[in-house]
């Protein structure tokens, strides 16, 4: 069964409300649009920019990302190797810590090595050999309100050295120095850490060749103020003679991607309930744990159209339900929901909780004409538990 269902969809062209569900669908009109601001800010600054692999691996799409930017960067050696394989570019890696079993093989296939301690530094320095080998320091200055998980400033944190514990041994040793600190934020928050960072750290930056800014960057978001960011990055270059990097993953894929899902049934409990063939906790597990409300097409917000739903799943979990929306006319059994911004953050996190089918993944080029360049089914589920 398996086997004739990928026959029967591979090659086929159809439109995104053909497309077997649950499915991602990378829309490449809005990748390039993307792809084209990014590659806007190298162009007029120098500075380097590398796909953060957490946020968005879809690897199908990195030949036409690499046609654009620098290059990839990795959490660890599975996304390090991914990105030299399927990109090819300048490929970097920060870990918060590494295993002596992996730290070879990275040193090989990494052009820049970011440890996130002294330990980490001196443990592993000399088994690298050809790569340019960095820090991550933790400039201790919250930008971000909100969402405290994604803030490495936070008190307490493991990410990167504090100037308390910075010092001239260290810098003796790296060429670099990393943060990341953002998360989905404007380039005022990036000014804002850049001068913490100089308060903090300006007596070692003249001695380093390069400084990466990490993500967290929403560049291509449209209130961005890209003007303020060219600024940032010039006014770094130019005061410390240093290569910027930054390394964004939302901003290369954002809204980018769908997901796009059947109703299979609609229940009564206090307002109707659709049950989707995709599922929060398995397909958009930001949906819960962040937690946010995604966007979707066509829909408003409870009661602001004729007809409010609440968005649930087929899962067993109680809570798996994704939010209260409202459409300006009814929902059928049948009818397809899709689900916007989902290529970053969803398609990296998707997992066959409950025995639930993982989405296929389709792209969409220029023209809305979609291909299906993955399928998954049983196997897929069974596999990874033994
Ligand atoms: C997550 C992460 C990124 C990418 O962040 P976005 O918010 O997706 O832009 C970049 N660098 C590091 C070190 C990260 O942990």
């Amino acid at each position: 069964m398996e086997g004739s269902r990928k026959s029967y969809f591979s090659g086929l062209i159809m439109k995104i409300h053909e497309l077997p569900t649950p499915c991602f669908v990378i829309d490449e009109t809005k990748l390039i649009h993307n792809l084209e601001i990014l590659s806007e800010v190298e162009k007029r600054t120098g500075a380097k920019i590398l796909l953060a692999q957490k946020c968005f691996s879809c690897f199908e799409e990195y030949p036409l990302i690499g046609k654009y930017i620098s290059g990839t960067t990795a959490s660890g050696l599975y996304e390090a190797r991914l990105g030299k394989e399927e990109m090819g570019l300048e490929n970097h890696v920060y870990s918060p810590a590494y295993r002596s079993s992996d730290i070879e093989e990275l040193a090989e296939i990494c052009d820049h090595i970011v440890f996130n301690s002294k330990a980490q530094l001196k443990r592993y320095a000399d088994k690298v050999k050809n790569a340019s080998i960095g820090v991550r320091i933790n400039p201790e200055c919250s930008t971000q309100e909100g969402h405290a998980i994604y803030d490495p400033c936070a008190p307490g944190s493991r990410m990167g050295i504090r100037a308390c514990d910075f010092d001239d041994e260290i810098a003796g040793m790296v060429d670099g120095i990393h943060f990341h600190t953002l998360c989905e934020q404007n380039s005022d928050d990036l000014e804002t850490t850049l001068k913490a960072v100089e308060e903090k750290f300006s007596k070692w930056l003249p001695q380093m060749k390069w400084l990466n800014m990490g993500g967290g960057h929403h560049i291509t978001r449209d209130d961005y103020d890209v003007e303020r960011l060219i600024q940032c990055i010039n006014h770094m270059q130019e005061t410390y003679d240093l290569q910027v990097y930054l390394e964004p993953g939302e901003a290369v894929a954002l809204n980018a991607g769908y997901n796009v899902t059947e109703v299979l049934d609609i229940v009564e409990n206090n307002g109707k309930i659709l049950i989707l063939d995709t599922s929060a906790a398995c397909h958009m597990p930001d949906v819960l744990e962040m937690p946010y409300r995604p966007p979707l097409k066509n829909s408003g917000l409870p009661n602001e159209l004729a007809y409010t739903y609440r968005l649930s799943c087929n899962t067993c979990l109680a809570g798996d339900v994704i939010g209260e929306y409202s459409f300006d006319h009814e929902i059928k059994i049948g009818d397809k929901l899709y689900f916007e911004d989902m290529a970053i953050y969803s398609m990296v996190k998707t997992n066959t909780f409950n025995g639930i089918p993982l989405p296929s993944i389709a792209v969409m080029d220029q023209n809305g004409d979609c291909r299906i360049i993955k399928e998954f089914g049983y196997e897929d589920f069974k596999n990874r538990l033994s």
